[in-house]
């Protein structure tokens, strides 16, 4: 078994984690406290029962419960800030973090150059004073209409120099990816990738759409691609990087447990795998925790794991000295 201690010190590359779905406890019941919010729960034991969740869509209606809890750009600016002090505590040299910005917008009234300004200045404190680095991924939610969803790729173009690296897509699978083609269409044609939630709620068809109409370039989840032969055929061949995310998976019942759950078949089946934690405090895990996880329970040694984030920082949205200076890292630390 892998030390904790050694997994924690290693150095990380963090694809696939929301912000709102990263507030740390403590703050999120600060937060509900100063603007006099009523959450379901109103201490941590409670928050913990809170975040047992029935299914996906509980999971989404408990999400959007909590992200209306950031009410100003100050309380945006100390989540993102605590966000990058936990992950700079986990050595994660570099993490893409996926936010709503529709949401904040719609429900909270914060308009978009508002909060951009916020995680920006949270960005450069996390660049300058604790030497890590963050990009946004901004992403529609399956739901949104075609409208909704072209406005936040303009928002993506907007603030590319303000650290937006892609555009995204997430929420209910079964309510449709393909229809918002015209969205990461302007997102790609102005320099900009998409990333795409599929293949978690629903079945591998939701992959093909990622793949072929937004042209993703990364796949949050992706692990029911083993319904799929041809299409496990088609992500080995291009090697598109999967966001795995195991213990988010088996919180919202996609597997019954970390050991049903198919991330060393898909190492061995020679997919691009990486490994996230989705919205840690959630799930009740840290990226430290599932590389513990995940290599207790598959019996990987530590290349493996360095493996893990080798990958991560190569299918990284970052420029080619960043990259380099990433790989630098991962590849020259000792345990
Ligand atoms: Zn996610």
């Amino acid at each position: 078994m892998i030390p904790i201690e050694t997994l924690r010190k290693m150095p990380k590359v963090e694809l696939h984690v929301h912000l709102e779905g990263s507030i740390r406890p403590e703050t999120l019941l600060k937060l509900a406290r100063w603007h006099e919010i009523s959450l379901p729960a109103d201490d941590l034991p409670g928050l913990e029962r809170w975040y047992t969740f029935r299914d996906f869509s509980h999971f989404v209606e408990v999400y959007i419960a909590i992200s209306q809890c950031i009410r100003t750009p100050e309380d945006l600016e100390l989540i993102a800030r605590e966000f990058l002090a936990g992950q700079a505590a986990q050595n994660i040299l570099h993490s893409e973090v996926t936010y709503t910005a529709a949401t904040i917008e719609k429900h909270v009234g914060i308009p978009f150059d508002e909060q951009i300004s916020a995680l920006k200045r949270a960005m450069d404190y996390g660049r300058e004073e604790l030497g890590i680095s963050m990009s946004l991924i901004l992403d529609i939610v399956r739901g949104h209409s075609l409208d909704r969803a072209v406005q936040i790729a303009e928002w993506c173009v907007e603030a590319k120099e303000q650290g937006v690296c892609a555009l995204g897509i997430a929420g209910e699978e079964w309510r449709g990816t393909a229809e918002y083609e015209p969205a990461y269409r302007l997102a790609r044609e102005c320099g900009l990738p998409v990333v795409a939630h599929a293949g978690e709620t629903c079945g591998p068809e939701v992959i093909w759409d990622s793949l072929n109409v937004a042209q993703a370039v990364r796949i949050g989840h992706g692990v029911r691609c083993q319904e799929d032969p041809a299409l496990v055929d088609e992500l080995r061949k291009r090697q598109v990087p999967l966001e795995v995310c195991p213990s988010s998976n088996v919180c919202l019942g996609v597997f019954p447990s970390l050991v049903d759950h198919p991330i060393k078949q898909l190492l061995d089946q020679g997919l691009y795998v990486t490994l996230n934690s989705d919205d840690p405090p959630m799930f009740g895990t840290t990226l430290t925790d599932e590389f513990a996880r995940v290599s207790e329970t598959f019996n990987l040694d530590f290349e493996a794991c360095r493996s893990f984030s080798v990958r991560a920082a190569d299918a990284a949205l970052v420029d080619t000295t960043r990259k380099a200076e990433l790989r630098a890292e991962i590849d020259s630390w000792q345990p």
